[in-house]
């Protein structure tokens, strides 16, 4: 025998990769593909993605962008008349200035944030991020080799952190603070006064910065978006991440970026110089005349959005067992659902927490949700609400029906 035969399989997988989940929102969603494909009719409430299709004037400067020639590597932090509309944009909408160098265009803002943290967080570093958080947070910081605290909000609060807590839990060797407002998942949003006082607890610490993750600046049901970054004691030390997923529906175009100071933009170019380079030519193309187009088509998406929350926070709130706060932005509902911990299911099968009643409610209902845990909310489940509005009445009726069997 030989002596490689003897020895026990080993993985070529590194501890990296081992250690890292897979992201909940797309292993979801890949479930109810897969069942949809077998010819279930499920209902995919998982995936956080706008249902409109992309506004015609972008799809039109993507075509004429092609015929332009426009097919060529880009700079890597973006082409210039963009990295320009974007410090525009931050002008007009949050009153925040910026120059081009400090702008860096990615492919979304996943990689955005994830260039920031990766260029920011020292193995052992500790970052700081308000819980409930986006799946991908916590990953990216064990990425980076870095310590994920979550520091949760309270449901009486809409799970917002208190700048007493971020107080609290900020030590010498924290460098970060991570969190999205309007929220995914909750949907809070920070107020001017609550972001204000988080801002002066940085403003104390200068060692720690911060990673304003804005996405769903656009969808925003109370009406003033306010940026960490517009608070002058800390501007410099905030990294502000937006993109175009969301406001634009163009989550397929893969179009995000983040605004520094210019160290930290440089370091973030230069991360993305060696994984992916420039975003596509065409995609930035398209952005370019999205911004061009002003947030019109961006609020007449918002007036669905807001019309479909109130249509499913009717349902839930008749649904036992479900505490729901009402969201003021993003599309999503996060009910905790924990009363139903410990039901039994007809086949026999105990729910023992949201991770199992998710499976439960896509088997028995149809309807694919993601548990809380990923997000840092054990107790709690999320469902999208970026759906048609039949689609949302006839899913929360299914999960209505299934959970009365428990
Ligand atoms: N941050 C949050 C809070 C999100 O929900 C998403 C959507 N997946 C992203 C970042 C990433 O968006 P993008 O499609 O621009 O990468
Ligand atoms: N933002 C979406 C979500 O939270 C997209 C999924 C993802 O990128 O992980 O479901």
């Amino acid at each position: 025998m030989s002596s490689s035969a003897t020895l026990a399989p080993v993985s070529p997988l590194s501890d990296r990769i081992q250690a890292m989940n897979e992201s909940a929102t797309i292993a979801m969603a890949k479930k109810s593909r897969e069942l949809l494909a077998k010819g279930f009719d499920v209902i995919n409430l998982s995936f956080g993605e706008p249902d409109f299709q992309t506004p015609q004037y972008i799809k039109d400067a993507a075509k004429q962008a092609l015929d332009d020639g426009y097919t060529f590597y880009t700079p890597v932090p973006g082409i210039p008349e963009l990295r320009q509309a974007i410090c525009d944009k931050f002008k007009r909408d949050n009153d925040l200035d910026f120059l081009p160098n400090q702008i860096v265009v990615s492919t979304g803002a996943k990689q955005s944030l994830a260039n920031a943290v990766l260029s920011l967080v020292n193995p052992g570093e500790e970052v700081i991020v308000f819980s409930p958080y986006w799946v991908s947070y916590e990953e990216m910081v064990k990425l980076a080799e870095g310590i994920a605290v979550p520091l949760s909000g309270t449901l009486e609060n809409d799970y917002k952190v208190t700048a007493a807590q971020l107080e609290a839990a900020i030590t010498e060797r924290t460098k970060l603070l991570m969190f999205s407002s309007p929220c995914n998942p909750t949907g809070s949003v920070f107020s001017r006064a609550e972001l204000g006082a988080i801002a002066e607890v940085l403003a104390r610490h200068p060692h720690v910065y911060a990673l304003a993750d804005e996405i769903y600046e656009y969808i925003n049901f109370v009406g003033e978006h306010v940026s960490l970054a517009q608070f002058p004691a800390v501007t410099d030390r905030v990294i502000t991440v937006n993109g175009f997923s969301k406001g634009y529906a163009m989550t397929g175009w893969r179009l995000g970026y983040l605004a520094a100071r210019p160290d930290i933009a440089a370091a973030c170019e230069k991360m993305q110089s060696q994984v992916t380079s420039g975003t596509c030519s065409i995609t930035q193309r398209a952005g370019l005349a999205a911004l061009q187009g002003g947030r019109a088509s961006a609020d007449e998406m918002v007036a669905a959005y807001r019309r479909r929350r109130d249509l499913v926070l009717d349902i839930v709130r008749d649904i036992p067992g479900f505490k729901t706060p009402t969201p003021s932005g993003a599309f999503y509902i996060f009910p905790e659902v924990s009363a139903y911990f410990g039901r039994t299911a007809p086949d026999g099968s105990t729910i023992t927490n949201s991770m199992d009643l998710a499976m439960y409610l896509l088997n028995d209902a149809l309807v694919s949700a993601v548990s809380g845990d990923a997000f840092g909310a054990p107790d709690c489940i999320r469902f999208s609400t970026a759906a048609a509005d039949d689609k949302l009445v006839e899913a929360f009726r299914r999960v209505k029906e299934s959970l009365a069997k428990l």
